[in-house]
């Protein structure tokens, strides 16, 4: 099953994607994940990311495309991946049938986590994420067992450069100005599925698993 999520920073894609990893035994393969690492790493690409990121802009289209590829061809993405953050540009989305057609593959759906723009500030900045195994939480609506602290491993919980409210808002904007015309693509393709990211994280799930399982 070959999945992309769609949603505004904060939506909850990261969370869902989770879920989807563990019911549907696919990867879940974060662009901006992966920029993280690559930064942590102090890798070429990390560096040049790291640029970008830090303006809260996207990282240009041939390097991201490029990592993108590179990760799809891996063995764990026979059965299919989950997309997180990619495609952002229209090129990317134009990059991706390219590489998927080559394959001899398509896109299955295109899942649209739709959540108000005025919940997504509040959101945002209540995320905390470990920096050693990624979990995501957040302080009010989905709090670890010990404040501050993952339940996975103990490590001590950070909040994003990118989380805090200076940097939160030029993220939207950019946003909303580029996710509509992805929406319409998919949409114009029949790959749209919306559903309301507005709701409790296991009720969002439930509407998920409602169209991946017709
Ligand atoms: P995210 O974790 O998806 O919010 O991504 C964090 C940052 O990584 C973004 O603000 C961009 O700077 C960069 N990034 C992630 N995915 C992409 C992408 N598909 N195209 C360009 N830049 C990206």
């Amino acid at each position: 099953m070959n999945l992309i999520l769609m949603g505004l920073p904060g939506a909850g894609k990261g969370t869902q994607a989770d879920k989807i990893n563990s019911k549907y035994n696919i990867p879940h393969i974060s662009t901006g994940d992966m920029f993280r690492l690559a930064i942590k790493e102090g890798t070429e690409l990390g560096k040049k990311a790291k640029e970008y990121m830090d303006q809260g802009e996207l990282v240009p289209d041939e390097v991201t495309i490029g990592i993108v590829k590179e990760r799809l061809s891996k063995d764990d993405c026979n059965n299919g991946f989950l997309l997180d953050g990619f495609p952002r540009t229209i090129a990317q989305a134009e990059a991706l049938q390219e590489l998927l057609s080559e394959l001899g593959q398509s896109i299955d759906h295109v899942i649209h986590v739709d959540v108000p723009e005025e919940k997504l500030v509040e959101r945002l900045t209540g995320r905390r994420i470990c920096p050693t195994c990624g979990s995501a939480y957040h302080v009010i609506f989905n709090p670890p067992k010990e404040v501050g602290v993952c339940d996975k491993d103990g490590a001590q919980l950070i909040q994003r450069d990118d989380d805090k409210a200076e940097t939160v808002k030029t993220r939207l904007s950019v946003n909303v100005e580029q996710t509509q015309p992805l929406l319409d693509f998919y949409d114009a393709k029949g790959y749209l599925v919306k559903v309301n990211g507005d709701q409790e994280i296991d009720e969002v799930f439930q509407d998920i698993q409602g169209f991946l399982d017709k």
